[in-house]
């Protein structure tokens, strides 16, 4: 299944070289065409929410509680699930697996040779599902809503093709996709915040080897993010300055930190790493909001990105890690403070008792050394 695409736009997009060249997208131009598709193949429903939202009375902080999966107690005492190296024919994200079963695609780019090089379409086990109607309950001191919102996946061809092994063109089509897909969803009445986030490897909580993104379109700002948006505005306000734009240009200075850089992106280790091998990706022009990034500007964050997860990688035996873009909310606000980046944490490290009860996390290694490490070589011994 084809979908029209705006051809301009598809004639101008020159994102590969050689063989593998995605015709790419629907952009921006193409959202009124993207927009029939999708109310063509994705027939609104009114399911039951499979998820609540509550409000934790202390802190004002979210949690998600999933109801219409929930499991039975004695669930909770099985075997950990570990990532099941499947064969492509049983994987459910391949042509011969089970992609064909999944929901109808929200977007899709295609390659030269008409076969697809990716997939967005909505998560099988939602965390989140639309609805007409958002829910409120307010009793007494709890307050809770229903878990409204979209869950999507973001899936690349090749089964055995990770981030370390795609092209920095195939990268970019996946940022291209996060960016599509926000410019859809980021004016939608039940949407607030937009967060992309990558799972790799067991310890990280993939459950799937076939490389994938997924999107979460929420109706509340998470935490996390609450505290940065403070934490900027805070500084902004008594040093007259984007602490993210001053990290840069102390870490451009000192270069210790700086794992790798090129004209638009710098990828660096964090002063205050939480994790060992944390890595932060910002743009080195301030820009609050990610849906902004140019079409050039996608092939140079992609490079910087496979850069730092070709490191993991090589130089860190394929660590586990979660990746995720943190960027303005969309709930009509200025957030002109504010400065979009991607983190990465490897999971080298579970929270035990210290980490849960302060919320101050042991990382075991300085980042500096952890920057040199990265820096190194590859080693392709691996
Ligand atoms: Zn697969
Ligand atoms: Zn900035
Ligand atoms: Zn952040």
């Amino acid at each position: 299944m084809k979908i029209e695409i705006n051809k301009s736009k598809k004639d101008s997009k020159k994102k590969t070289g050689g063989q593998k060249k995605p015709v790419a997208s629907k952009k921006t131009g193409a959202k009124s065409e993207l927009s029939s598709y999708k109310k063509k193949i994705d027939p609104k429903t009114d399911n039951k929410p499979v998820s609540e939202l509550r409000q934790d009375p202390v802190t004002g902080d979210w949690v998600v509680i999933a109801t219409k999966r929930a499991k039975r107690p004695e669930d909770f005492t099985k075997d950990k699930k570990e990532v099941e190296s499947i064969d492509p024919k049983d994987c459910p994200f391949c042509e011969q697996g089970g992609i064909s079963k999944q929901k109808p695609d929200t977007l899709i780019y295609y390659r030269q040779d008409d076969q697809w090089s990716l997939r967005v379409f909505p998560n099988l086990y939602p965390a989140f599902t639309r609805s007409k109607k958002v829910n409120h309950q307010e009793d007494g001191m709890y307050f809770s809503m229903d878990g409204v919102g979209y869950h999507e996946v973001i899936v690349t061809r090749d089964h055995d093709r990770g981030v370390p092994f795609l092209l920095k063109e195939e990268i970019a089509e996946v940022l291209d996709s996060f960016k599509t897909r926000y410019i859809e969803l980021m004016n939608r009445k039940s949407v607030n915040y937009i967060m992309f986030i990558e799972n790799h490897g067991k310890e990280s909580g993939a459950s799937l080897v076939h490389p994938h993104w997924q999107m979460f379109a929420i109706p509340v700002v998470s935490p996390g993010v609450k505290l940065e948006l403070e934490g900027s505005q805070l500084y902004k306000r008594n040093r007259g300055a984007c602490v993210f734009c001053q990290m840069i240009e102390r870490e451009q200075k000192e270069k210790k930190r700086i794992i790798a850089q090129n004209d638009s992106f710098i990828a660096f280790a964090p002063f205050a790493s939480r994790a060992a091998f944390e890595v932060w990706i910002m743009p080195k022009k301030h820009q609050p909001y990610f849906e902004r990034i140019r079409e050039e500007e996608e092939f140079e964050a992609a490079e910087i990105l496979k850069t730092v997860i070709e490191k993991y990688y090589w130089n860190l035996k394929d660590v586990s890690y979660n990746m995720y873009l943190h960027t303005s909310p969309c709930d009509g606000r200025d957030y002109h403070y504010f400065h979009w980046h991607i983190e990465l944490i490897p999971k080298t490290a579970v929270w035990a008792g210290f980490e849960l009860g302060t919320g101050i996390e042991i990382s075991t290694i300085e980042p500096e050394r952890a920057a040199k490490h990265l820096r190194k070589n590859m080693d392709r011994e691996l």
